[in-house]
C-alpha cells in the first residue's frame, strides 16, 4: 500500500531507514569494541526488535515494563535505570536485567541484600554537575539542584562515612546528552574522568548514556571512537552507550488528512492528528516538526503574517528576502488539529500549491518520542501503527474506542 493510501491518523515506520542507522550504530560498537543499547523510552515498537537485535547488543530500560518488554521481545542484554525502584519491582528485575543502575546512594544500599543475592550486575549514575546543552533545560540532567546521579561531594562524604560504599558495584553510569555531537561528549568526559577517575579505577563497565545523536548526518563519530577508546585504555573496561533517538532518527512519519480550513486571520488547516496527543515534544521542547515537501516558516527568517501580507500585496518573499530557500512556495498555512486545546498547534509551513479539504500531510522523524508518548485527550483516536519497506506500506496494528474507554473508569 502506497504511504498516501493509509487510513489516517496512522504512524509508519520506516525499516529501510531504521536499517541504515543500525548499520552506522553496528560500526561503532565494532570500530570501538563497545556495547550499544536501545533506551527503549524513545521508542519501544517490538515489531522492528528481531531487526534492531542483528545490529546491536540489547536494550536498556526507565522502569519494570519497558524490562520485560525488553525482555520478551528482545532477549539480549538487558539493563534498567530509574531515579527510585520500588521493592517489589525489583525482586522482578534482578530475574530478568543484567545490569541496574542506581541513582542514589540510599537507592543502592536499600536494594542492596536482594541485588548482591542475586549476582546481577550493579552501576551508580553519577552527576559530573557539567551542563553542555543551552537552551532545553527540561532535558538537562546537570541543571543546578538536579535529582539525577551522586554529586561528588556526595560521593566522597558517604564513601567517608562508609569506605566499602561500593563494594559489589561493578560501573559507573552518566547521562548528560539530549541530541548532542561527540564534542560535548568529549569536553563530558574530560570532567568525568577529572572528577571521578577513583570511582572509575577498578570497574568493569562504564555506561555514556544516551543523547548521542550518531546517525545524525554531520555527527562526528570518528570523535565518538577516540572517547571510547580512550576509556577501555584507561580502565580496561566495557564501554556502553544507549542512545534512543539515534536508533530511530529520521525513520518514522505521522500520516495526516487535512479535515477543514479554518481562515481568523491565519490560514488554519485542521488535522486528524495533534501535537498534544501525538507529538507532545512539539509542544514540550518545543520544536517545528519537518513536514514533507513543504518549508518551515522559522526557516525563512520571516512570520507567518509577514509572508501573508507579502503575498496579498504580491510581493515574493523569494524577492524580498533574497532567499533561494523560498522558490514557489506560494501558500502559507498553520498547521493545527481537531482537539479543543488553543494551543494544539503544530507550526507553520510554506507549500508550493494550495492545500485542501482531504489532502494527506506527511510528518516526518515521527518514530521517536511519538508512539511511545501517545495519549487519547479530547478522545482524540490513536494513530494506527504501519511499516514501511522498500515504500510498500502495511498496517500492524489499530486502535479503536475501547482503547480510550479501556484506560479509564
Ligand atoms: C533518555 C535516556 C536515554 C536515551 O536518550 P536519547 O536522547 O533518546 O538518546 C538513555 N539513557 C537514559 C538514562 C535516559 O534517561
Amino acid at each position: 500500500m502506497n504511504i498516501r493510501d493509509l487510513k489516517t491518523p496512522a504512524y509508519v515506520i520506516d525499516e529501510n531507514k531504521l536499517e541504515e542507522n543500525l548499520k552506522v550504530l553496528e560500526s561503532v560498537e565494532k570500530a570501538a569494541g563497545c556495547k550499544i543499547l536501545l533506551a527503549q523510552k524513545a521508542f519501544s515498537n517490538f515489531y522492528t526488535y528481531p531487526l534492531i537485535s542483528k545490529y546491536i547488543s540489547g536494550t536498556t530500560a526507565s522502569g519494570l515494563y519497558e524490562a520485560r518488554l525488553g525482555k520478551e521481545e528482545m532477549g539480549k542484554e538487558n539493563h534498567v535505570f530509574a531515579p527510585a525502584f520500588k521493592d517489589e519491582d525489583m525482586e522482578e528485575l534482578v530475574k530478568i536485567c543484567d545490569h541496574i543502575v542506581f541513582n542514589s546512594i540510599s537507592q543502592l544500599e536499600h536494594h542492596r541484600p536482594v541485588w548482591q543475592k542475586a549476582g546481577v550486575s550493579v552501576g551508580l549514575r553519577i552527576n559530573p554537575e557539567f551542563s553542555t546543552q543551552g537552551d532545553h533545560a527540561i532535558y538537562d540532567p546537570c541543571a543546578p539542584g538536579s535529582r539525577f546521579g551522586v554529586t561528588l561531594k556526595k560521593l566522597e562524604e558517604a564513601l567517608e562515612a562508609n569506605p566499602r560504599l561500593l563494594d559489589g558495584v561493578d560501573g559507573i553510569h552518566f547521562h548528560t546528552l539530549c541530541e548532542q555531537d561527540s564534542d560535548d561528549l568529549e569536553a563530558t568526559l574530560e570532567v568525568v574522568l577529572e572528577k571521578f577517575d577513583f570511582v572509575l579505577k577498578g570497574r568493569k563497565w562504564i555506561n555514556f548514556g544516551g543523547g548521542h545523536h550518531i546517525t545524525r548526518e554531520d555527527y562526528d563519530i570518528e570523535t565518538l571512537i577516540r572517547c571510547i577508546n580512550q576509556v577501555k585504555a584507561r580502565y580496561n573496561c566495557e564501554v556502553y552507550l544507549e542512545p534512543g533517538e539515534a536508533i530511530a532518527l529520521n525513520a518514522g512519519y505521522l500520516v495526516t488528512t487535512v479535515l477543514d480550513k479554518v481562515d481568523n486571520g491565519i490560514e488554519t488547516l485542521i488535522l486528524d492528528a495533534s501535537a498534544a496527543c501525538h507529538m507532545p515534544d512539539v509542544l514540550e521542547m518545543p520544536y517545528v516538526p519537518p513536514l514533507k515537501d513543504a518549508l518551515k516558516v522559522e526557516d525563512t527568517d520571516l512570520d507567518i503574517w509577514t509572508i501573508k501580507k507579502m503575498y496579498k500585496n504580491g510581493i515574493s518573499p523569494v524577492r524580498a528576502m533574497g532567499k533561494q530557500i523560498m522558490e514557489g512556495y506560494s501558500h502559507v498555512y498553520r498547521l493545527s488539529s481537531f482537539t479543543c486545546l488553543a494551543g494544539d498547534i503544530i507550526g507553520d509551513y510554506c507549500f508550493k500549491g494550495e492545500i485542501n479539504i482531504g489532502d494527506k500531510l506527511i510528518f516526518e522523524d515521527m518514530a521517536i518520542y511519538s508512539m511511545v508518548k501517545n495519549n487519547t485527550f479530547n478522545g482524540i483516536p490513536l494513530p494506527s501503527i504501519a511499516t514501511m519497506k522498500d515504500g510498500d506500506c502495511r498496517i500492524i496494528k489499530e486502535f479503536g474506542y475501547e482503547d480510550f474507554k479501556g484506560r479509564l473508569s
